[in-house]
């Protein structure tokens, strides 16, 4: 497999792939691997997991440049992520053994003792995402393995480099070879890998591989977790500080050239400050610096797979052809590596593919509402669920709108915001499932219920 720089379309690097055969081989490796790891005491897992963050410290920067020069992605966002898995990775080392410990739940006298433990699913495979690897990666890899799981890890094909660094990095630190188990490939490597024995199957992709991954488990009884895509919308009311407003939702629209799963993807704003916030909004986004990844002050970096081009294009020529405005941007840049100017549309509506299906990229529709109720209807006429947000100073207000609002999770003025505290999951097209928060260390076990009587 060749793994080329999409800021530049040259080939950076060479890597062998997974055919069945050696999938197969893998699994069975790991499904003995995974006996004894159940048997390591927590303590010692938690321990290698510390080791394992202790070596992301060590080669931070030399990892943040890996994973700009295989995804696109500007090298201070590099920087953040990787900053912020250590946030992640902190919460995982203080909570698991609350989430993990022994519950006594009913005791009757001496006699009728009720108690649940949390065993391990078992062998899993992870099957993960290029646009922010670390996090969605770490959400699964980190508490699978604490709570006593063998993973398959499959990273995307775009971010191989950074998976392979992040297998290195756990066996360094203890996690073993047959326990922690990379898996290279694309789609064929990741559907021979679905097709093995596996207890559970954590997928971050496309809703259309989402769908095709669930219905192959569905005839195995495993469990499947998936997340997937969002049209995330954001609701601005006629209340706000416009200006501080359009700067806020311009990063949670463009950052990571707007490739991420709850990137803000299309902005409803109360007819009376419609056209200021749109003024704020575009001399916001014309400071934006495109260009060289590795630069420190990049803003827009490249897009990482190439056929997103093709779908950014359609969107812009959808949503010209029925008559929305278009105030920055619209073109794919010419010359090496694959790139698309920010851009900015005004006079849209739902019946435009940008204010229905998932742009994932540097691209967004701003549509003025005449109230709160044409609002949220406006928010709530989408396949996806994962994130919707809502600006407003009246606090009462915000939360009757965001109790109606179908999404995982639902934000008061601020967007694009995951912690490590909260359930990340997602309704409708956009998933089944959660990672994070205590429950998101639970999911990766099964909870066994210990009936006891007393003799
Ligand atoms: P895809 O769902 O297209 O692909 C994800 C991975 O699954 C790829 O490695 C793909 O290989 C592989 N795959 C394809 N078919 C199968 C199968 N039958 N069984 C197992 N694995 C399979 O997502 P992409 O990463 O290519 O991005 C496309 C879209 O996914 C984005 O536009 C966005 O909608 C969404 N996305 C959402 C993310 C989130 O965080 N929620 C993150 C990234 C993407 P191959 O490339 O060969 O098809």
């Amino acid at each position: 497999m060749k793994i080329t720089n999409p800021a530049t379309g040259s080939v950076i690097a060479e890597a062998a792939t997974d055919n069945a055969a050696a999938v197969r081989r893998k699994y069975e490796a790991a499904r003995a691997g995974q006996r004894r790891w159940a048997d390591v005491p927590l303590r010692k897992r938690l321990e290698a997991i510390a080791g394992f963050r202790e070596r992301v410290v060590a080669t931070q920067e030399k990892l943040a440049r890996t994973l700009t020069q295989e995804v696109g992605k500007p090298i201070r966002q590099s920087r953040n992520e990787l900053t912020g898995l250590l946030g992640r990775i902190d919460f995982f080392l203080q909570e698991s053994a609350r989430a993990l410990r022994e519950e006594k739940v009913f005791v009757d006298g001496n006699k009728m003792d009720e108690r649940i433990t949390h065993e391990p699913l078992g062998v899993v495979a992870n099957i993960s995402a290029w646009n922010y690897p670390y996090f969605v990666g770490s959400n699964v890899f980190v508490p699978a393995l604490v709570a006593g799981n063998a993973v398959l890890y499959k990273p995307s094909e775009f971010a191989t480099l950074t998976g392979l660094a992040i297998a290195d990095m756990m066996h360094e630190a203890g996690v073993p070879r047959d326990v922690f188990v990379p898996v290279l490939g694309d789609g064929a490597t990741g559907a021979a890998l679905t097709r093995q024995p596996v207890d559970g199957i954590f997928f971050t992709g496309s809703y259309a591989t989402g769908k095709r991954i669930a219905a192959s488990a569905g005839q195995r009884m495993i469990k499947v977790q998936l997340e997937l895509g969002g049209k995330d919308p954001v609701y601005v009311r006629d209340d706000v500080d416009v200006k501080a407003a359009a700067a806020g939702l311009a990063d949670g629209a463009f950052y990571n050239t707007g490739q991420s799963c709850c990137s803000v993807e299309r902005i409803y704003v109360h007819e009376s400050v419609h056209d200021a916030f749109v003024a704020a909004f575009v001399s916001e986004v014309k400071r934006y610096k495109i260009g060289d990844p590795m630069d420190e002050t990049t803003y827009i970096g490249a897009i990482t797979r190439k056929p997103q081009l093709g779908i950014l294009k359609d969107q812009v020529k959808d949503a010209k052809k029925k008559g929305a405005k278009l105030l920055v941007g619209g073109s794919v840049v010419r010359g090496r590596g694959n790139w698309f100017e920010p851009t900015v549309f005004v006079d849209v509506d739902h019946s435009m593919a940008l204010m229905k299906d998932e742009s994932f990229g540097p691209i967004i529709g701003i549509q003025a509402v005449a109230d709160d109720e044409a609002a949220i209807d406006l928010m709530n006429d989408t396949e996806y669920g994962l994130t919707a947000s809502v600006y407003t100073a009246d606090a009462k207000r915000a939360r009757k709108i965001m109790g109606r609002l179908n999404a995982g999770s639902v934000y008061w003025n601020c967007c694009d915001r995951v912690s490590p505290r909260l359930p990340w999951s997602g309704v409708g097209h956009s998933g089944i499932g959660l990672t994070l928060s205590t429950y998101g260390i639970q999911t990766f076990t099964r909870p066994k219920a210990w009936h006891l009587r007393s003799p």
